[in-house]
């Protein structure tokens, strides 16, 4: 895709957030744009930045790691970037120096190696909870009693270098609106049960919402879209 190309996808998706925000009886601005460059190259992630975009989303570490060192060298600005796909913990040591934030925080033993190589690097760093809620995919907590032990473990004082800051999910794949809209609310109630029962704790994010399903996202309370086949086009793979 052409730097041209690229700068008239963000200018439409950015627009399209707006309308959604806006119909949505949402605060404009309110719903922040994280671009999903998986697959696609550092050229394009360049371009992305021209046109204004700082936060990106890779789900594979290597590739973000190769990826991203190129862009680092090659612009002036500082690129953010989250890790969203599903981490082995033998990936950990690389996510956690390549990222700010790991949105596919998804068991227990992943917090505790997160943990344990944020504290070698002396690297505070975000997370979010992912949560299953589509049978399409196997990543994310599957059952409320994990993830209430790890925000209780949060909470306590046992991951001084993570900061929980919100839930991020997949809906199903499918064109029928209802699943789609019932995981989105299901993950917006979780998040206000979190709120609730650990007030200490700063959940304030909801990743909700990809290039297919973001406007109910942002119906559903979503506070941060992950797109990438409307930005960059579709990925060959
Ligand atoms: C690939 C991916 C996205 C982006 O999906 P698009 O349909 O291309 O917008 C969002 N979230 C996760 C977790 C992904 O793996």
């Amino acid at each position: 895709m052409t730097e041209q190309q690229i700068a008239d996808n963000f200018e439409r998706v950015r627009a399209e957030i707006a309308e959604a925000e806006r119909a949505a009886g949402r605060a404009a601005g309110s719903v922040r744009l994280c671009a999903v460059s998986k697959f696609h190259p550092a050229q394009e992630v360049i371009a992305a930045m021209n046109a204004g975009q700082i936060l990106f989303a890779e789900n594979r570490v290597q590739e973000a790691c190769e990826k991203f060192a190129c862009i680092r060298e090659a612009v002036h600005e500082e690129p953010q970037l989250h890790i969203i796909g599903s981490l082995q913990t033998n990936k950990v040591k690389k996510a956690v120096s390549v990222s700010s934030c790991i949105q596919s925080a998804d068991r227990e033993p992943l917090l505790a190696e997160i943990e344990r190589q944020c504290a070698k690097l002396e690297k505070t760093i975000a997370i979010f909870f992912e949560i299953h809620t589509a049978e399409d995919t196997k990543s994310g907590y599957a059952d409320s009693s994990e993830l209430f032990r790890s925000a209780e473990n949060c909470a306590k004082g046992m991951y001084p270098h993570i900061v929980p800051r919100g839930l991020m999910t997949m809906a199903p794949f499918t064109q029928e609106e209802k699943p789609v809209r019932d995981s989105f609310s299901s993950v917006r109630k979780l998040k206000e049960e979190l709120n609730i029962r650990f007030p200490s704790l700063p959940i304030e994010e909801l990743s909700m919402g990809m290039s297919a399903d973001f406007k109910i996202a942002i119906e559903e309370g979503s506070t941060m879209v992950r797109i990438g086949t409307a930005l960059f086009g579709a990925r060959g793979y």
